[in-house]
Protein backbone atom coordinates (compact mmCIF):
# COMPACT_ATOMS: atom_id res chain seq x y z
CA UNK A 1 0.00 0.00 0.00
CA UNK A 2 1.31 3.71 -0.81
CA UNK A 3 0.29 6.35 1.47
CA UNK A 4 1.20 10.03 0.59
CA UNK A 5 1.23 12.66 3.76
CA UNK A 6 0.44 16.36 2.79
CA UNK A 7 1.35 18.19 6.15
CA UNK A 8 2.70 21.40 6.96
CA UNK A 9 5.06 19.74 9.46
CA UNK A 10 6.48 16.22 8.39
CA UNK A 11 8.10 15.93 11.41
CA UNK A 12 4.86 14.45 13.02
CA UNK A 13 4.99 11.27 11.31
CA UNK A 14 8.74 10.35 12.72
CA UNK A 15 7.32 7.72 14.51
CA UNK A 16 6.05 5.83 11.18
CA UNK A 17 9.22 4.26 11.03
CA UNK A 18 8.67 2.40 14.75
CA UNK A 19 7.24 -0.46 15.52
CA UNK A 20 4.83 -2.47 13.67
CA UNK A 21 4.65 -0.33 10.38
CA UNK A 22 8.38 0.64 10.50
CA UNK A 23 8.93 -3.36 10.34
CA UNK A 24 5.78 -3.32 7.40
CA UNK A 25 7.91 -0.63 5.59
CA UNK A 26 10.81 -1.82 5.69
CA UNK A 27 9.50 -5.41 4.35
CA UNK A 28 7.72 -3.13 1.39
CA UNK A 29 4.18 -3.75 2.38
CA UNK A 30 3.22 -0.15 3.55
CA UNK A 31 5.44 3.03 1.80
CA UNK A 32 4.93 6.40 3.30
CA UNK A 33 6.10 9.45 2.08
CA UNK A 34 5.35 12.84 3.31
CA UNK A 35 4.81 15.94 1.16
CA UNK A 36 5.73 19.29 2.74
CA UNK A 37 2.67 21.98 1.59
CA UNK A 38 4.94 24.61 2.74
CA UNK A 39 7.78 23.80 0.03
CA UNK A 40 4.77 24.98 -2.30
CA UNK A 41 3.82 28.37 -0.55
CA UNK A 42 3.12 31.15 -2.74
CA UNK A 43 5.21 34.86 -3.07
CA UNK A 44 7.54 35.89 -1.54
CA UNK A 45 6.20 35.75 1.88
CA UNK A 46 5.87 31.93 1.44
CA UNK A 47 2.38 31.95 2.76
CA UNK A 48 -0.01 29.16 2.92
CA UNK A 49 -2.62 30.59 4.73
CA UNK A 50 -5.16 33.80 4.75
CA UNK A 51 -7.41 35.51 6.14
CA UNK A 52 -10.92 33.74 5.99
CA UNK A 53 -14.04 35.30 3.36
CA UNK A 54 -16.97 36.75 5.57
CA UNK A 55 -14.64 37.76 8.52
CA UNK A 56 -13.91 35.94 11.42
CA UNK A 57 -11.05 34.28 13.60
CA UNK A 58 -7.96 32.49 12.20
CA UNK A 59 -6.66 31.71 9.02
CA UNK A 60 -7.71 29.59 6.62
CA UNK A 61 -5.16 27.09 3.84
CA UNK A 62 -5.17 28.28 0.59
CA UNK A 63 -6.26 25.96 -2.10
CA UNK A 64 -2.92 26.45 -4.24
CA UNK A 65 -0.52 24.59 -2.12
CA UNK A 66 -2.43 22.13 -1.33
CA UNK A 67 -3.69 21.44 -5.14
CA UNK A 68 0.05 21.64 -6.61
CA UNK A 69 1.27 18.88 -3.73
CA UNK A 70 -1.70 16.55 -4.65
CA UNK A 71 -2.26 17.48 -8.17
CA UNK A 72 1.15 15.47 -9.11
CA UNK A 73 0.30 12.14 -6.72
CA UNK A 74 -2.91 12.32 -8.16
CA UNK A 75 -1.41 12.27 -12.23
CA UNK A 76 0.64 9.14 -10.97
CA UNK A 77 -2.55 7.28 -9.81
CA UNK A 78 -5.77 9.09 -10.77
CA UNK A 79 -7.92 5.56 -8.54
CA UNK A 80 -6.03 7.29 -5.29
CA UNK A 81 -8.24 8.22 -2.07
CA UNK A 82 -7.95 11.39 -0.84
CA UNK A 83 -8.39 11.67 2.84
CA UNK A 84 -9.08 14.65 4.43
CA UNK A 85 -8.67 14.77 8.40
CA UNK A 86 -11.99 17.20 9.66
CA UNK A 87 -14.12 17.17 12.95
CA UNK A 88 -17.11 18.24 10.47
CA UNK A 89 -16.32 14.58 8.72
CA UNK A 90 -18.00 10.99 8.71
CA UNK A 91 -16.50 9.25 12.03
CA UNK A 92 -13.84 7.23 11.04
CA UNK A 93 -14.72 3.27 12.06
CA UNK A 94 -13.80 -0.34 11.94
CA UNK A 95 -15.27 -0.73 9.27
CA UNK A 96 -13.77 2.52 7.43
CA UNK A 97 -10.55 0.91 8.57
CA UNK A 98 -11.30 -2.36 6.83
CA UNK A 99 -12.38 -0.77 3.55
CA UNK A 100 -9.15 1.83 3.10
CA UNK A 101 -6.85 -1.29 3.63
CA UNK A 102 -7.95 -3.08 0.59
CA UNK A 103 -6.77 0.03 -1.51
CA UNK A 104 -3.65 0.42 -2.67
CA UNK A 105 -3.46 4.06 -2.67
CA UNK A 106 -4.41 7.05 0.55
CA UNK A 107 -3.25 10.26 0.13
CA UNK A 108 -3.96 12.16 3.18
CA UNK A 109 -4.20 16.01 3.10
CA UNK A 110 -3.65 17.44 6.86
CA UNK A 111 -5.14 20.76 7.74
CA UNK A 112 -4.09 23.74 10.07
CA UNK A 113 -5.26 27.01 11.39
CA UNK A 114 -9.41 26.91 10.97
CA UNK A 115 -8.81 24.33 8.22
CA UNK A 116 -8.79 24.25 4.35
CA UNK A 117 -10.29 26.23 1.87
CA UNK A 118 -13.31 24.39 0.99
CA UNK A 119 -13.12 24.43 -2.70
CA UNK A 120 -10.46 21.49 -2.33
CA UNK A 121 -12.83 18.58 -1.40
CA UNK A 122 -15.18 20.25 -4.17
CA UNK A 123 -12.29 20.22 -6.64
CA UNK A 124 -11.17 16.53 -6.27
CA UNK A 125 -14.41 15.36 -5.75
CA UNK A 126 -16.77 17.03 -8.59
CA UNK A 127 -14.17 18.41 -11.19
CA UNK A 128 -11.09 15.79 -10.56
CA UNK A 129 -13.50 13.03 -9.70
CA UNK A 130 -11.21 11.16 -7.41
CA UNK A 131 -12.53 9.61 -3.92
CA UNK A 132 -12.60 11.73 -1.39
CA UNK A 133 -13.23 11.04 2.18
CA UNK A 134 -13.15 13.86 4.87
CA UNK A 135 -13.65 12.07 8.08
CA UNK A 136 -13.52 12.52 12.14
CA UNK A 137 -11.09 11.23 14.58
CA UNK A 138 -14.38 11.91 17.29
CA UNK A 139 -16.59 14.94 18.58
CA UNK A 140 -13.37 17.01 19.79
CA UNK A 141 -11.44 19.33 17.85
CA UNK A 142 -7.59 18.54 17.88
CA UNK A 143 -4.84 21.64 16.52
CA UNK A 144 -4.32 19.70 13.00
CA UNK A 145 -4.70 16.71 11.17
CA UNK A 146 -1.43 15.14 11.75
CA UNK A 147 -2.72 13.12 15.24
CA UNK A 148 -5.38 12.18 13.06
CA UNK A 149 -3.94 10.91 10.37
CA UNK A 150 -1.16 8.87 12.43
CA UNK A 151 -4.26 7.31 14.05
CA UNK A 152 -6.37 6.51 10.70
CA UNK A 153 -2.56 5.14 9.37
CA UNK A 154 -2.17 3.01 12.13
CA UNK A 155 -5.85 1.59 12.36
CA UNK A 156 -5.62 0.62 8.37
CA UNK A 157 -2.43 -0.74 8.23
CA UNK A 158 -2.39 -2.98 10.74
CA UNK A 159 -5.26 -4.89 8.69
CA UNK A 160 -2.76 -5.23 5.91
CA UNK A 161 -1.68 -9.11 5.37
CA UNK A 162 1.90 -9.82 6.83
CA UNK A 163 2.15 -6.43 9.39
CA UNK A 164 0.97 -8.54 12.24
CA UNK A 165 2.95 -10.95 13.85
CA UNK A 166 -0.37 -13.33 13.95
CA UNK A 167 -3.07 -12.32 12.28
CA UNK A 168 -5.63 -14.18 14.52
CA UNK A 169 -5.44 -10.69 16.84
CA UNK A 170 -7.26 -9.10 14.29
CA UNK A 171 -10.07 -11.92 14.52
CA UNK A 172 -11.53 -11.57 18.23
CA UNK A 173 -10.80 -7.62 19.00
CA UNK A 174 -12.74 -4.74 19.77
CA UNK A 175 -15.47 -3.57 17.02
CA UNK A 176 -14.80 -6.29 14.95
CA UNK A 177 -16.18 -9.38 17.48
CA UNK A 178 -19.34 -9.82 16.40
CA UNK A 179 -22.29 -11.56 19.00
CA UNK A 180 -23.71 -14.65 18.14
CA UNK A 181 -26.35 -14.05 15.20
CA UNK A 182 -23.26 -12.15 13.48
CA UNK A 183 -25.01 -8.71 13.61
CA UNK A 184 -23.73 -6.71 16.75
CA UNK A 185 -19.93 -5.68 16.75
CA UNK A 186 -18.79 -6.43 20.65
CA UNK A 187 -15.48 -4.84 22.19
CA UNK A 188 -13.19 -7.53 23.71
CA UNK A 189 -13.40 -9.52 26.55
CA UNK A 190 -10.41 -8.66 29.19
CA UNK A 191 -7.24 -10.48 28.99
CA UNK A 192 -5.13 -11.61 32.37
CA UNK A 193 -1.39 -13.17 31.78
CA UNK A 194 0.37 -14.24 34.29
CA UNK A 195 1.18 -14.38 37.68
CA UNK A 196 -2.37 -16.12 38.19
CA UNK A 197 -2.65 -13.53 41.69
CA UNK A 198 -1.34 -10.07 41.64
CA UNK A 199 -1.75 -7.74 44.75
CA UNK A 200 -4.82 -9.59 45.96
CA UNK A 201 -6.46 -10.24 42.64
CA UNK A 202 -7.43 -13.42 40.80
CA UNK A 203 -7.64 -14.60 37.45
CA UNK A 204 -11.10 -15.70 36.97
CA UNK A 205 -10.83 -18.81 37.36
CA UNK A 206 -12.69 -20.23 34.16
CA UNK A 207 -9.88 -18.74 32.31
CA UNK A 208 -7.44 -21.60 33.80
CA UNK A 209 -9.87 -24.66 34.07
CA UNK A 210 -8.96 -25.90 30.15
CA UNK A 211 -12.96 -26.27 29.42
CA UNK A 212 -12.63 -24.60 25.93
CA UNK A 213 -16.18 -24.11 25.36
CA UNK A 214 -17.02 -22.65 28.79
CA UNK A 215 -14.15 -20.12 28.34
CA UNK A 216 -15.70 -19.11 24.55
CA UNK A 217 -18.74 -18.64 26.56
CA UNK A 218 -17.27 -16.89 29.51
CA UNK A 219 -15.38 -14.80 26.63
CA UNK A 220 -18.27 -14.14 24.92
CA UNK A 221 -20.75 -12.65 27.48
CA UNK A 222 -18.39 -10.90 29.21
CA UNK A 223 -17.81 -8.92 25.30
CA UNK A 224 -21.53 -8.29 25.56
CA UNK A 225 -21.46 -6.74 29.18
CA UNK A 226 -18.43 -4.15 28.10
CA UNK A 227 -20.26 -3.24 24.90
CA UNK A 228 -23.87 -2.67 26.40
CA UNK A 229 -22.19 -0.06 28.94
CA UNK A 230 -20.93 2.38 26.32
CA UNK A 231 -24.48 2.05 25.02
N1 LIG B 1 -12.30 25.27 12.42
C1 LIG B 1 -12.44 23.85 12.31
C2 LIG B 1 -13.81 23.43 12.79
O1 LIG B 1 -14.36 24.07 13.68
O2 LIG B 1 -14.33 22.41 12.29
C3 LIG B 1 -11.38 23.14 13.15
C4 LIG B 1 -10.02 23.25 12.57
S1 LIG B 1 -8.82 22.35 13.49
C5 LIG B 1 -8.27 23.54 14.65
C6 LIG B 1 -7.48 22.23 12.35
C7 LIG B 1 -7.38 20.90 11.64
O3 LIG B 1 -7.24 19.87 12.60
C8 LIG B 1 -8.52 20.48 10.78
O4 LIG B 1 -8.48 21.08 9.50
C9 LIG B 1 -8.34 18.99 10.69
O5 LIG B 1 -7.39 18.63 9.72
C10 LIG B 1 -7.76 18.66 12.06
N2 LIG B 1 -8.74 18.13 13.02
C11 LIG B 1 -9.18 18.74 14.14
N3 LIG B 1 -10.04 17.98 14.81
C12 LIG B 1 -10.16 16.83 14.12
C13 LIG B 1 -10.93 15.65 14.31
N4 LIG B 1 -11.73 15.48 15.33
N5 LIG B 1 -10.80 14.68 13.38
C14 LIG B 1 -9.99 14.82 12.33
N6 LIG B 1 -9.24 15.91 12.09
C15 LIG B 1 -9.32 16.92 12.97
Amino acid sequence: MKIDIATLFPEYFDPLSLSLLGKAQTEGIVQCTTHNLREHALGVHKSVDDTPYGGGAGMVMMAEPIAHTIDPLIQENPTAILIIPTPSGEKFTQPIAEKLSRENHLIFLCGRYEGIDARIPEYYRNVAQIEVLELSLGDYVLAGGEVATLAMIEAITRLLPGVLGNPESLVEESHVLRDEDGQEALVEYPNYTKPPLWRGLEVPEILTSGNHGAIARWRLEQARVRARRLK
